[in-house]
């Protein structure tokens, strides 16, 4: 099987000299089709920046894109809008629903864009509608819709036009914690049955451990842990990894927590540390991680890290 996304060396700067962000600082991946990946990682690592690249809502500023074997920074005009139609559905934490629209035209403006015919639309909504349990706020104002009607609205939206990949940037964190696991499960229950590839952000790591198949944990513009869900959350390798998964609370009071607090807080992307961006904060840096730029390598199949504690294994 062949990868339905190939990311390699991609680069994001934000601004020019000498106000310069490197959001995005050289990374690479692979989806395979059918995929459920999540990304994690602090506030300002890039994850944002990394999904409007795949997006084609911005441009990179180096590195490749290819979707199913197609370069995305070839794309230009009628190509561009389809693979932004037709290829990819996005799913945003903030609804971006238009206020003065009900839900079905919501709904039927990607396909109203795109040419659908009127009979094609109406039969794709009902499907849906169906399917989503939203048949009945289908005439209503979003105003006057629930957060999870809401959500529903943007996941038909988000399938209107059968996207092979969606992309969803914190999709529930706006949402009741009730409401969370509904939308969390409906949207795995439609990666198996429409058989999508999903590109994931979300800060909840039990959510990440429970929706995906595979994790990319992002550190100040870089991927610095990525694997199988199972591997990364059995073994996680990364000191940066180590330290967030630390944080999750245990269920159980007897079973005591060994929380590592990370020293100080993340440096700016405009003047990030040199050698491994995570040193300034690693209980175990070493001499070389100050100056060297660690490399990723493959410590289990399909696990990769960026870190010098792996250079000799
Ligand atoms: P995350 O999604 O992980 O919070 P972002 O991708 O939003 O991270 O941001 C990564 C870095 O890029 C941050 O330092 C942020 O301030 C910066 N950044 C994001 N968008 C812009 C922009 N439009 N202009 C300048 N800097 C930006």
């Amino acid at each position: 099987m062949k990868p339905i996304l190939n990311i390699e060396n991609l680069t994001k700067i934000y601004g020019n000299v000498p106000s310069q962000t490197k959001a995005l600082n050289g990374i690479t991946f692979q989806v395979m089709p059918g995929e459920f990946l999540g990304i994690m990682g602090s506030s300002g690592s890039g994850k944002s920046t990394l999904l409007n690249c795949i997006a084609t809502v911005i441009q990179p500023t180096g590195g490749s894109i290819q979707v199913e074997g197609v370069n995305l920074q070839a794309l230009k005009g009628r190509t561009l809008a389809d693979y932004r139609g037709k290829k990819v559905g996005y799913l945003f934490q903030n609804f971006e629903l238009l206020d003065n629209l009900t839900g079905r035209e919501n709904i039927l403006l990607p396909t109203s864009l795109h040419g659908v015919s009127e009979a094609e639309s109406s039969q794709r909504l009902k499907q849906l509608a169906d399917y989503l349990e939203i048949t009945d706020v289908l005439n209503k104002f979003p105003s006057k819709m629930s957060g999870g009607q809401r959500q529903r609205i943007c996941i038909a939206r988000a399938l209107a036009l059968k996207p092979e990949f969606i992309v969803c940037d914190e999709p529930v964190s706006a949402l009741d914690v009730s409401i969370q696991a509904q939308i969390i499960n409906l949207l795995k229950d439609i990666q198996e049955k429409y058989n999508l590839t999903y590109l994931f952000i979300s800060h909840d790591l039990s959510v990440v451990e429970h929706i995906s198949d595979t994790v990319g944990v992002m550190y100040l513009g870089n991927l610095v842990e990525y694997g199988a869900t199972e591997d990364i959350f059995r073994n996680p390798l990364h000191p940066y990894t180590k330290a967030l998964f630390s944080a999750i609370p245990v269920p159980d009071p007897t079973v005591k927590m060994n929380r590592i607090v990370l020293e100080g807080s993340i440096p700016s992307p405009a003047n990030p540390p040199k050698g491994c961006k995570f040193h300034t904060r690693c209980a175990q840096c070493m001499e070389q991680c100050k100056t060297e730029v660690p490399e990723q390598r493959e410590i289990e199949p399909g696990h990769f890290v960026v870190c010098h504690l792996y250079d000799q294994k």
